[in-house]
């Protein structure tokens, strides 16, 4: 774990059964976010409130102090614990206009293993455990507060559009410390997300290479190991 100095928090959660592999989430939480206030970028996968209480608790804080949080894109490893957050700390959801509606349904992988089975690791009967799993993963709805129809500032936090992934993807950038959210993955390499995981590959790759070319120091990326420039 690379340590994020000053104001800037990551929580590390570990998703078992993932292709046949451990895939880790980095959830990042933002001291002075916006008006004073504790930000967290993506939420990890639904069900795990205790451990973001925890790890809160740690840094001298709890669930209400949470004030805004910014979702990347509506995956449920990005927004599962968005609406039992909101309930408690009252925190307002700032997510891109373009994903409203994944956002408020709950969509399901059709991945077929033939298409992938060349990119990924997992046999067969991987594959269909974790696209099953993954199938029945319920985060409930989620309707934004803010929806972004532009690259917005709030106060020390900028988005950047991202998108690819998914068509409404966007990342924050605060100080030199880039929060890329699935537009770059480091699991295998510091790379464009997965084809078969992409909404559009072409604009997911324009997406990583403009997100790269941002001057930063670090970059957090969701999925992989942490980026020093
Ligand atoms: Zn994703
Ligand atoms: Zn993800």
């Amino acid at each position: 774990m690379v340590m994020i100095s000053g104001n800037v928090h990551i929580l590390e959660m570990l998703e078992p059964d993932f292709f046949g592999t451990v895939l880790n989430h980095n959830i990042t939480f933002i001291e002075d976010g916006y008006k004073n206030g504790l930000a967290m970028i993506d939420t990890g996968l639904p069900g795990n409130m205790g451990i973001i209480s925890n790890f809160l608790k740690k840094l001298k804080y709890n669930i209400n102090d949470i004030s805004y949080i910014f979702i990347t894109h509506y995956h449920p490893d990005h927004t599962g614990n968005v609406n039992a957050i909101k309930e408690i700390s009252g925190a307002k959801i700032i997510a891109g206009e373009n994903e409203k509606e994944k956002l408020l349904n709950e969509d399901l992988f059709n991945i077929d293993y033939n298409d992938v089975k060349s990119t990924l690791n997992a046999n067969e009967e991987e594959f269909y455990k974790t696209t099953d799993r993954i199938n029945h993963i319920k985060r409930g709805k989620i309707n934004a507060d803010i929806y972004l129809k532009s690259e917005e500032t709030f106060g020390n936090i900028k988005i950047i559009n991202s998108p690819g992934h998914t068509k409404g993807h966007i990342s924050v950038l605060y100080n030199n410390i880039l929060i890329a959210g699935d537009a770059i993955n480091n699991t295998y390499g510091i790379k464009p997300p997965f084809k078969f995981f992409c909404e559009d590959y072409n604009e997911a790759v324009k997406s990583f290479n403009k997100l790269i070319n941002i001057k930063s120091k670090i970059i957090i990326p969701f999925h992989g190991e942490i980026i020093e420039k």
